[in-house]
Formats: C-alpha cells, structure tokens, sequence
C-alpha cells in the first residue's frame, strides 16, 4: 500500500490558523513524528506531506497546511501555499479551537464549498477552555461533523476523526473510476501503442500506460502492447479486429494512417483528459485554438518535474504543431508541480495528461480557468486537433 502513487490517494488537507495544533492531531493520526510540534505559533512553514495506510479508508496522503492567518511576508507565502493546497485537497480537517469561527475560518469555509471540498470540524484544546454553546452552534449552522478533543488527541479521538473523514467520503473513492471499462466489454482486444524513443523511460513503461494496462485487465479484456512500428503487423495478425486503438500522443499521425477508419482511436493523454479532469472541458477549450492572435501568451502545465529533452512534447512538439495550425507564433510560458500561477492575462491554459497527481487538482484548475474565462484544454486533445483528428480521437466518448 506504501507505494500506492499519490495520484491515486485521497488527499485529506489539515486546516486551521497557526497553532491551533494541526501539527499534533497529524503526529497522533498517523503515530509518527512528521510534523514540528512547538507552542511557538508558525512553526509549520512549509507543507508537510505524509502518504500512510489509513484503515478502514485505504491509501490517504495528508497535507499539513501552514496556518494563514498570520499578517507578516512570510505569512503571504504560507497563505499562497495553503491556498494551493486547497485546489488538491479531496476532504479537509478544519482544527479550531475555545475561540469558535473567526472570520479566518469563515474564509476558509467559503474555499471548501468554492472547491466542493466536505470537510468535518475538529474543536481542539478543550482542557485549555470549553467552547460556549453559543459558538458551538455557530459551527453547527456551518457543519454538525464536530468532534470535540483534548490537546491530547488519544487513539480514541483518531478513531472518532476517521468515522467523521468516512461518512465525507466522496463517491468517486469509494467507486474509483475506471479509465475504459464504460467503452469496452469482457473479452474485447485494446491494441495500445507506446513509441520507445527518446523520452521513454528507461526500462519501464509510464504511469499512464501502466495504469491503462492494468484497467483493461480489470475489465476482463485483452490487452497488446506494440510499438508504432509493429502495429499494421499486429492489426493483420488478429482474427477479430481491436475494439480500440490508443496511442501516446506522439504516434498519433502514424497511428491515424495505419489503423483502418472502422477500428476508433484514441489517445493516452485523452484518456487521462477524461480520467483525471474532465473531457468536455478540455474539448470546448481546444475550440478557442482557431481564436488565437500573433504571440498571444499560452501557458502549459505539466503535473510533474522531468528533464525537458530535445523534442520535449511541451517545449517543442505542441509549440510547432500549434505554429503549423496557425501559421505564426504564440509566447509559451510553462508551469510545473503544483504551481499553478496568476492566469490573467494567458489565452490558452494546455494541460499534461495529469498522471502523477490527483483529479481534484485539476478539476480546480479547469473551475479557476472557467471562472476567468480563460480555456483550458489537455495535450492529447491539442495534437489530434492540429493534426485534424480530434473527432475520430473522441469519437468512441461520444463527448459525454
Ligand atoms: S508531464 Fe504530466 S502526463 Fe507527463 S508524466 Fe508528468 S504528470 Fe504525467
């Protein structure tokens, strides 16, 4: 379970202002020294994160916020980090304390409902001093999943905690979605394409392959993995044609011409397009691609931090194909991680097909994009439409 991907795990984010004792309640939760624990307020400067097996709930990573509610430099930058949690963050931990909801947690209670984020209330240090009922019904109008505890949070506590975290549960990790299995059946052929070139890693495939490998057996059906150039041999060489062709976004051409027009076709990143974000989404933002003007600025994100090669896909393939489309030049600037900048300003947001990180993050990405009116779109989807295939890439969706 340890090596459970992140991207696969709930993200449970602990909220609360500066030592209101956020840094215990995580130490106690999962039994370990992770967090500095100090009665000097802000001692948590940076985001903790720690990845444990949480029975009955399964893999969980937890995401000790900084507070934010302190007015120095240094606060602003806890603040943007905590902010930035909040985009990834599947249910939260709101800690308070005898001093009820102050307007800092009003706040944070309007980023749980902009974010769709349930959340339970965790009323600390009550052996310091009770809270009145007054501000306790002020919580309840807000959320009735309290629980009351000491400064010394026992195991009896961190059970009641993990009750409260089940009954928030989000419906898509109790049922997690599967990546075909609406769009294949039992027994179907998937013939998936997976160049070994330059930016393969070595030795291995990567996550999204993988994890599409392991959906098609889930789902009962036959899985061939073939390079680009094998895949004319490996179409002839089957007795009952392939139920669906996918391919990384870079032998997407080759993969067009070869594979008859009655065999669909799709790609990785679609897939993940669809899996970790969501499909309409992206599609309606490919459409602004035709409104672009000379160096309009365009800003691609990519989940992870990797070593940009010669024809990185970000850096080079999508800035040329996009050249070819339009036939000028837009200004790129690019984003990886969790940073996710200022957008004002950008004409296009182009997504990574996200695999290294979890669905909600980008799902707060495309709500903040949408908010702005800027279009978001992913890379897969990109690359079929300047190629000039995206209906037959989207085709077996029937764009949902
Ligand atoms: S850039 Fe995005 S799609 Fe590519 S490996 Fe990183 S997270 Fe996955």
């Amino acid at each position: 379970m340890n090596k459970t991907p992140k991207s696969l795990r709930l993200h449970i984010g602990i909220f609360g202002k500066t030592n209101v004792g956020k840094s215990s309640f995580l130490n106690a939760i999962t039994k370990q020294d992770v967090s500095i624990v100090s009665d000097i307020a802000g001692t948590t400067t940076d985001i903790v994160e720690k990845s444990i097996e949480l029975f009955p709930i399964g893999p969980v990573t937890f995401l000790d916020t900084a507070g934010i509610n302190d007015n120095t430099e240094l606060g602003e930058l806890r603040k943007e980090k905590t902010l930035s949690i909040l985009q990834r963050t599947d249910i939260a931990i709101l800690i308070i304390d005898f001093e009820g909801l102050t307007n800092y947690e009003e706040e944070l209670i309007n980023y749980f409902k902009e974010f769709n984020i349930p959340y339970l209330v965790i009323i600390n240090k009550y052996d310091i001093e009770q809270i009145t009922s007054d501000k306790y019904n002020e919580i309840i109008e807000y959320n009735n999943n309290i629980i009351e505890t000491s400064t010394t949070i026992d195991s009896e506590i961190c059970s009641k905690v993990i009750e409260g975290l089940v009954k928030i549960l989000p419906e898509e990790f109790i049922t997690p979605k599967s990546i075909l299995g609406d769009k294949i059946s039992s027994g179907d052929t998937i013939l998936l394409v997976t160049p070994i070139d330059k930016e393969a890693p070595k030795g291995r495939l990567i996550l999204p392959e993988v994890q599409t490998i392991r959906d098609i057996l889930d789902n009962d059906c036959i899985s061939i993995v073939v390079q680009e150039n094998r895949l004319k041999e490996a179409i002839e060489n089957l007795k009952i044609k392939p139920k669906l062709v996918v391919t990384d976004s870079q032998a997407f051409k080759a993969v067009n011409e070869i594979v008859p027009e009655t065999i669909p076709i799709t790609s990785f990143s679609i897939l993940f397009a669809r899996l970790k974000g969501d499909l309409k989404s992206f599609i309606d933002g490919s459409k602004s691609i035709d409104n672009l003007q000379p160096n309009d600025k365009v800003l691609i994100l990519e989940s992870c931090t990797h070593h940009a090669i010669d024809d990185d896909i970000a850096r080079v393939k999508i800035p040329k194909l996009l050249k070819q489309k339009l036939g000028f030049d837009l200004n790129f600037d690019y984003k990886t991680g969790h940073d996710f900048p200022s957008i004002s300003g950008y004409k296009l947001i182009i997504h990574c097909g996200a695999c290294m990180t979890n669905r909600k993050e980008v799902l707060s990405r495309i709500l903040i994009s949408k908010k702005k009116n800027i279009p978001i779109t992913n890379y897969g989807i990109v690359i079929s439409y300047c190629l000039g295939i995206l209906d037959r890439a989207i085709k077996i969706f029937n764009c949902e």
